[in-house]
């Protein structure tokens, strides 16, 4: 084997000290936040009733290119990270492609994901500002899950408003966060107004991650010393998330490996976001000229068929206006999608550099995603999440037209986290009952329908 080993871990004494604010890089900032009442730009006092104050500063901070990771983060951070960028060597072998693959695996922490690297910043800084109680919303669980080992590890008491379907489905998600100390809540609950509401309206609804986010919202509005966390889309969980991209630029430099081409799987696009981080500002300074490539499912294709729009953050529509790539906060993608990534919108940073064309953004269907999660599987060993599957189908991809080109590229992956917990998704490929569903333009039509005219 060549000179580059398997797997490249830095020391800890390597581990970043800053985070990469891509907004201070960026040529042209995205459009502000709104204030869905007045479609005034959201103040930073408005913002902190609901959010911790640093994080809103953060959420502010288009100026600083480098924010300090403060001690108290840095602390857990070394309990999960670096995490490794790995040479996928035996993924090579099989493909039989001249091209060098290497993936960046945040999958090695208990929770499973990138996602501890924001509950960990946001946790810390709830601590900081002396709140006793975060509320948050989670979907498939890793946040959930993510935000109880943060909310453990400061000493911060946890209410999950978990989507009712996947607290019935996943109900080893729902026993680790309460192994951690979180309190999950299906949702719709009885427990909020806009619960009671809902669960009025559609007695026998599942629930959706739009409607979580309004209940632990109004939670966080109504409890004293509370505040709302969210784990993707704003500014400053893609910051935090900006470790990913710091420590794989270290290690590239160190080992001087030249990416031309970085792929990573988009939900709200947080991974993305902060795996390019670093690259993306170089290649906006005109330092390098890499093909960054951002992959959803195709059953909910915000960038490649969304609307770049003002929207709301969540289906009850009590978010600030975020401009976005979205389907419309009352799109729900086909019931039989089991690859994540189901968010309607995406983040307001992601969305204006893919608006400015600095990325490529591309669509793959979710029997491909797991037919490339199960090759990888059996040569690489790493059981990967469906979520990260997208962005490792695509890179498939590209090793291949390599092949097919005698070309000699090398191509970065954000494997952002491990499937253990998608077992069931897992079981569903392998017995051959997951299908496609790919929304036609009607349906679409019905989610841009809940887009607010402003
Ligand atoms: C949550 C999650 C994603 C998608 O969220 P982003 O904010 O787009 O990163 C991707 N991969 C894994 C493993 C996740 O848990």
């Amino acid at each position: 084997m060549a000179n580059i080993p398997y797997k490249i871990y830095l020391t800890e004494k390597e581990l970043p000290q800053y985070w990469y604010n891509l907004k201070a890089v960026m040529k042209e900032l995205p459009d502000p936040m709104l204030n869905p009442a007045t479609l005034k730009p959201c103040t930073k006092e408005e913002l902190k009733q609901v959010f911790c104050s640093e994080l809103v500063e953060q959420e502010f901070n288009a100026k600083d290119k480098y924010i300090e990771i403060p001690e108290g983060i840095r602390d857990f951070y070394r309990m999960i990270r670096p995490s490794p960028l790995i040479r996928a060597y035996y993924l090579e072998r099989m493909l039989n492609t001249p091209a060098e693959i290497y993936y960046k695996f945040e999958g090695t922490n208990t929770s499973g994901s990138h996602k501890l690297n924001s509950a960990a910043a946001q946790v810390f800084y709830a601590k900081e500002e002396g709140i006793t109680t975060l509320t948050t919303e989670t979907g498939a669980g890793q946040w959930g899950t993510a935000l109880s080992m943060a909310c453990a590890f400061y000493n911060i008491d946890l209410t999950v408003y978990m989507v009712k379907v996947s607290a019935e489905q996943k109900p080893y998600r729902k026993a680790v966060i309460e192994t951690y100390g979180g309190k999950v809540i299906p949702s719709p609950s009885d427990t909020t107004e806009i619960g009671r509401k809902i669960l009025a309206e559609n007695p026998g609804t599942g629930g959706s991650l739009g409607c979580a986010i309004s209940e632990a919202l109004e939670t966080a509005a109504k409890t004293e010393n509370c505040r709302y966390v969210l784990g993707s889309v704003l500014d400053h969980v893609l910051l935090h998330q900006s470790i990913i991209g710091e420590e794989t630029r270290i290690a590239c430099e160190k080992y001087d490996i030249k990416p031309d081409i970085i792929i990573g799987s988009v939900g709200g696009g947080s991974n993305f976001g902060g795996l390019i981080a670093p690259f993306m500002g170089d290649k906006i300074a005109g330092k390098n000229n890499i093909h960054f490539i951002g992959v959803e499912p195709a059953s909910c294709p915000s960038l490649t068929r969304g609307r770049y729009a003002y929207d709301f953050g969540d289906t009850g529509k009590t978010t600030p206006l975020i401009k976005m790539y979205t389907l419309g906060s009352g799109f729900m993608p086909s019931p039989n999608h089991a690859g994540g990534l189901r968010y309607h919108g995406m983040s307001p940073i992601v969305s204006k550099l893919y608006h400015d064309g600095y990325f490529e953004a591309r669509s793959v269907e979710q029997t491909r995603v797991f037919e490339a999660a199960v090759a990888f599987a059996r040569c690489e060993g790493i059981l990967p999440a469906p979520e990260s599957s997208h962005a490792l189908c695509v890179a498939i991809d590209e090793a291949i037209k390599c092949r097919e080109r005698g070309e000699k590229k090398t191509i970065i992956f954000g494997l952002s986290g491990t499937g253990y917990f998608d077992i069931s998704a897992y079981m569903s490929y392998n017995n051959g009952s997951m299908s496609d569903y790919v929304p036609t333009d009607e349906d679409l039509e019905k989610g841009f329908a809940t887009i607010p005219r402003i």
